[in-house]
């Protein structure tokens, strides 16, 4: 009698089991038949997005989620932010922290673009393809079996997969300001669109007719990126809040809206989850700071290019407009020490961070950009919450690259490190509007857990469960923590004081805003 009884135990755990696999792979074959589209806005603010500004995006926000405390990484910059939402990193752990860094090993006369295909083939090459230390979404959906494709209008495309049209991504493209990997993929779209537009405006609407005629043109794949120019391009032209800097954001709508009439047209609509999201803010520029000829002029050697063999003790300066970093040639201590209390007694420096410890800074740690490349200082500019010429608040000071009174970003300022996220489709859940810090890291392990790859490494970010319709508890009783760093340096004639706001969901943390200021005696 027992033997029965435990062997109808056994036939039931084993068709128990079997009913689970059953349920475990059907699973796995819906979630390959989910899509996850991510829109960029480049540079857009979340200040606005209203129903007159960009009704497509307003409408999609009734249907899904709004991500009220989103965060930029910082540097608040675009390749930075580019290279953190696709693969879940800070950027030092990524090892992209800046849009311009200097690298001797790659160029030792001047700062590098790090989106320059030379410098991506380069890095990959000295760093046995770990350019970016980390996989991106797109290397891990093609791992997986399936296909993706990338349509950005800016060079950032490159970053987000540098591998399209190789080995197992030979049915994958990216697309990037007009070129293409892999490279003959553009002669069929210039083709059918005709070339690559020359006024910023146009180049959006052909990227995105080029992913929605050309790249879905035989379905919708796993996983696809269209990263608009705008309103960054305008906006750095013009500032925030200008005529023509609105115009930009109502064509960053109708590319969003011809993105759901595509998916629309491919029956798509339901098996796909739309992330809109900016990669940063944007501030308007108070003053433009020439940092070459103010650090000349106090004695120092600082270049922004090396005519002749870099000497120990020169500076060589990247400028990415509301930061800068300083390359101290042979590391040199004195020098590094001297350069922290220039720009703490100066009336520019917002936040100061240093490779080795300072008084009066704060570690590379703490802004999470301690990577192996990382320069001897990185400082943010100063900023204010003080409005621009169109009412618009969030003024800067920035580097000596664009004027006064137009725009720019990548300071610790509230307004460049606040951006835009509204999740949309079947993974989310309606009208709701999600409150606990979010960030651009979060977005790779939230679109993983959807496509249901499993990441080979634990993530930076967290997965937004508590906007997700079968999201687990997990993030539930996680309560979300805000703290304030301080530190402060005494001189004969004032003191230097800077800080920084840090926001923390379980492990993931989120950079609030920072500032610093020197107050004479
Ligand atoms: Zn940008
Ligand atoms: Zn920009």
């Amino acid at each position: 009698m027992r033997s029965i009884t435990a062997r109808l135990q056994l036939a039931l755990l084993f068709e128990l089991a079997c009913g689970l696999c059953r349920l475990a792979s059907a699973a796995q074959e819906s979630n390959q038949s989910r899509h996850v589209v991510l829109v960029v806005w480049d540079g857009m603010r979340p200040d606005f997005v209203s129903q007159e500004n960009t009704p497509t995006l307003w409408k999609l926000s009734r249907d899904g989620v709004t991500f009220h405390n989103h965060h930029a990484v910082y540097p608040s910059a675009t390749m930075v932010n580019g290279t953190a939402l696709v693969t879940g990193m800070y950027p030092g752990r990524s090892d992209i922290i800046a849009n311009h860094d200097y690298r001797p090993a790659i160029d030792n006369k001047r700062s590098l673009d790090v989106e320059s295909p030379g410098a991506v083939k380069k890095g990959d090459e000295l760093s046995g393809g770990k350019y970016i230390a980390y996989p991106t979404i797109a290397e891990l959906v093609q791992k997986a079996g399936g296909r993706t494709a990338i349509a950005s209008a800016k060079t950032v495309g490159l970053l987000l997969d540098r591998h399209a049209g190789i080995g197992r991504a030979k049915d994958c493209v990216t697309l990037f300001a007009g070129k293409s990997a892999p490279g003959d993929t553009i002669t069929s779209i210039i083709a059918a669109l005709g070339p690559f537009p020359v006024a910023h405006l146009e180049q959006d609407p052909w990227t995105t007719k080029a992913l929605t005629n050309v790249l879905w043109k035989d379905g919708v794949p796993a996983f696809s990126i269209l990263w608009l120019g705008e309103p960054d391009l305008t906006q750095h032209d013009c500032a925030p809040g200008a005529p023509s800097a609105l115009a930009a954001i109502k064509s960053s709508d109708e590319n969003l809206a011809a993105i759901l009439s595509a998916l629309d047209r491919q029956g798509a609509r339901e098996s796909t989850d739309l992330f809109v999201v900016s990669d940063h803010g944007f501030s308007t520029i108070r003053r433009s700071i020439d940092l070459r000829k103010i650090l000349n002029d106090a004695g120092f050697s600082a270049k922004i290019e090396f005519h002749d063999e870099p000497k120990p003790g020169d500076i060589m300066l990247a400028g990415n407009g509301g930061s800068v970093l300083f390359y101290v040639i042979g590391h040199d201590a004195a020098v590094t020490r001297r350069l922290v209390e220039f720009l703490q007694q100066s009336d520019f420096a917002g936040v100061i961070f240093t490779k080795n410890p300072a008084q009066g800074t704060f570690g590379l740690a703490e802004a999470r950009i301690d990577s192996e490349h990382a320069p001897d200082v990185v400082m943010a500019f100063h900023w204010n919450d003080s409005k621009n010429q169109f009412d618009v608040p969030g003024m800067i000071d920035a580097d000596w690259q664009r004027g006064a009174g137009k725009g720019t970003h990548a300071t610790l300022s509230r307004f460049d490190m606040h951006n835009i996220l509204i999740a949309a489709g079947p993974g989310f859940r309606r009208g709701q509007v999600d409150d606990p810090p979010t960030g651009n890291v979060d977005l790779a392990p939230t679109i993983l857990r959807i496509l249901g790859i499993k990441p080979p490494q634990p993530l930076d970010g967290r997965i937004l469960s508590e906007a997700m319709v079968n999201g687990d508890s997990a993030n539930g009783g996680l309560k979300p923590e805000t703290k304030t760093i301080e530190a402060k340096k005494d001189f004969a004639a004032g003191t230097w004081r800077q800080s920084l706001q840090i926001s923390r969901v379980g492990p993931t943390i989120y950079l609030d805003e920072g500032n610093g200021a020197f107050a004479p005696r």
